[in-house]
């Protein structure tokens, strides 16, 4: 069952979307070579409780950290350890949640560590192109449209270069609970599912591979990772269907929050930016 919010409780989705924004921001100042994604969820766990929000993933059936860390092959659900220690060129992606007022805000990065020109161009793509994705599914975020509408505007960001598009993991809706219908895939074909309206709140959420689409768990019955080994890329915002377009409640300090008024724009990262067009 989809559960519409009204406007003030997407009004506190942007609060707990605004503390994962700060969170992120944090997070990429703090990131270098050397530290333990223990570390940075050492950080994330006090700086969320620190705003008076609670953590989103701590203790979701039974997940034992604040964030989701998940590097190079690794696509989601990582888990934070002393002994992951970052090393320049190491694709690191987090995933952060938090609570205010009984509500979730869901939000993912891909960041290089170290020097992010040193990473190979096709790497770079791919972290640039997944993002692109994103904010393609972003904008197709609009009341009147379907909900494969979103899920063909990210997969057309990966057809072209034949990235790995994830299935087996999908965006979500989000509110009271933080997984909540409808299931938001990253691939289909457009036109279909149901009519997106205002008060619909969704985590959109691309996973692209350099290899193929294939996953599969650890041991640790958590890490998801490439079934070839390839790299792979997650991108995620949490975003609210309105009348006047999309509202990323998840939206950093440098991205469009709302209203996203041009489709054809996305937003460029800062970290390409200082390299130059790409
Ligand atoms: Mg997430
Ligand atoms: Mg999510």
């Amino acid at each position: 069952m989809i559960l519409k919010k009204s406007r003030a409780e997407v009004a506190v989705m942007a609060r707990a979307g605004k503390v994962v924004a700060d969170l992120h921001e944090i997070l990429r100042e703090a990131l270098r070579p050397g530290m333990s994604t223990a570390d940075l969820d050492e950080i994330a766990e006090r700086e969320v409780r620190g705003r008076g929000a609670m953590p989103s993933f701590k203790g979701y059936r039974g997940f034992p950290a604040t964030l989701c860390t998940s590097v190079n092959a690794e696509i989601v659900h990582g888990i934070p350890s002393r002994r992951v220690v970052l090393r320049e060129g190491d694709l690191v992606k987090i995933d952060a949640g938090a609570i205010v007022e009984g509500y979730h805000g869901d939000s993912a990065v891909t960041w290089v560590v170290g020097d992010e020109t040193s990473v190979d161009p096709a790497v770079a793509d791919l972290v640039e192109r997944t993002r692109a994705g994103l904010w393609a599914g972003l904008l197709a975020a609009r009341s009147g449209a379907r909900l494969s509408d979103i899920s063909a505007a990210v997969e057309a960001r990966a057809l072209p270069h034949s990235y790995g598009v994830v299935r087996e993991y999908v965006g979500h809706g989000i509110g009271r609970a933080l997984h909540e219908d409808p299931h938001v895939p990253n691939y289909g074909r457009p036109g279909r599912g149901p009519k997106l309206v205002p008060g619909l709140v969704l985590a959109v959420e691309p996973m692209f591979n350099l290899g193929g689409p294939e996953t599969r768990t650890l041991d640790d019955d958590w890490t998801v990772v490439t079934a070839d080994g390839s790299l792979s890329s997650h991108w995620e915002h949490t975003v609210a269907i309105t009348e006047d377009g999309p509202w990323v409640l998840t939206a950093r300090s440098d991205e469009p929050a709302w209203p996203l008024r041009e489709p054809e724009r996305v937003p460029r990262a800062a970290t390409l930016d200082a390299r130059g067009a790409r």
